[in-house]
């Protein structure tokens, strides 16, 4: 049975992708081993790490001016990894707070500088991107996210500053292509548009690792994983591994711009369908939309069960809407196929018809 799944996170990964991992857990490229009893040490595994950092720099273009590290924790780590390692406690940082995740990173950050939030869409229920802010050029960064997962906006482009760039890419990392080297770091949780829970991705320019004076627990220090090559323990092998095989996966489907040009067909796919119909509206300001987590609300009160058991009938899964903005929201990610998107728009019309 096909079933749609427009889950915000762990999220849809190509078929190619699921087959191949459950193959290398029954045996892997021929050893008579699953990769999950290897030994994170062997040629084997050492071979698919290579093979991840290289695919990562090939699909971003990350020179070697930068570490690409494969980490644990989550992208909820980084929240405090970035300033625990980055700002002496007298340092200025700059966050721009467009949602839920971005409050929990200026909490955390909070504990190991000096942090202002420059610009917010709280007032709004971060329904828009800020734009035009000042941030003051003594920030040693400012730190954004990129695209809002529960709230569906997403910055199309990202603020013009001297002030080097931190991004939380978790829910839109390799959907499109990106200059890393505006970018002092970079990180992203794998689950919702890469692979499975376990490993989080982080870009960092290696320069600004090492300047801060505080004393850093061993496994929280950028520098350990850079010297050891994301090696320093035992690293989450088989989310490395399906990383992986779905980098291989964006880079024989076009690469970046290939994933950018798939991702807008199916957004505008949904987009138009939420504009067109009487009993569906769009939560996010137009301008900002993302193109990973649509989000969207029914006109009038009291239809939402009777949708959600449509979609439920028609093998649609995943689009009841987060808590906080209520309604529907539908991810779209990378492996989503412009078929499911479309089976979405479908029952969005029946339903048109039969409640209109
Ligand atoms: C899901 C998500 C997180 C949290 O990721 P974890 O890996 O669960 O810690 C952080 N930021 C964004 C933008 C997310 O979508």
């Amino acid at each position: 049975m096909k079933v749609h799944n427009f889950s915000a996170g762990p999220a849809i990964l190509p078929r190619s992708v699921f087959e191949a991992a459950s193959q290398a857990c029954l045996d892997f490229n021929g050893s008579g081993l699953s990769i999950l009893e290897i030994s994170h040490r062997s040629p084997e595994f050492t071979t698919v790490m290579a093979e991840a950092e290289s695919l990562t720099r090939e699909l971003l273009n990350v020179d070697d001016d930068y570490a690409v590290l494969f980490l644990t924790g989550g992208a909820s780590s980084q929240f405090f990894m970035v300033p625990l390692n980055l700002l002496n406690e007298e340092d200025k940082a700059s966050y721009v707070n467009t949602g839920s995740w971005s409050t929990k990173a200026i909490k955390e950050a909070k504990a190991y500088g000096q942090i202002s939030e420059v610009a917010s869409s709280k007032d709004k229920n971060f329904n828009f991107i800020p734009k035009g802010f000042d941030i003051p050029q003594d920030s040693k960064y400012l730190h954004i996210t990129s695209n809002n997962t529960i709230y569906g906006t997403a910055f199309s482009e990202f603020p013009e500053t001297e002030v080097p760039l931190i991004a939380d890419m978790s829910s839109d990392f390799l959907s499109r292509p990106v200059d890393v080297s505006r970018f002092d770091l970079i990180y992203a949780g794998a689950q919702k548009n890469l692979g499975p829970a376990g490993v989080t991705v982080v870009i960092v320019k290696k320069s600004i690792v090492g300047k801060v004076e505080r004393q850093i627990p061993t496994m929280l220090n950028y520098q350990t994983h850079i010297d050891k090559g994301s090696m320093f323990n035992t690293p989450p092998v088989f989310p490395i591994f399906v990383s992986m095989l779905t980098m291989k996966w964006v880079k024989d489907n076009g690469g970046l711009e290939g994933m950018a040009k798939r991702n807008a067909a199916k957004a505008q796919l949904i987009y138009d369908e939420i504009d067109r119909n009487s009993l569906f509206t769009g939560t996010a300001e137009k301008e900002d939309r993302s193109l990973m987590n649509v989000t969207f609300v029914m006109t009038r009160e009291g239809l939402d069960e009777a949708f959600l058991s449509l979609a439920k009938e028609n093998n649609i899964s995943g689009i009841k809407g987060h808590r906080s903005v209520g309604g529907f929201r539908a991810s779209i990610y990378n492996a989503m196929a412009p078929e499911s998107v479309q089976a979405l728009v479908d029952i969005m019309q029946r339903f048109e018809k039969q409640y209109g």
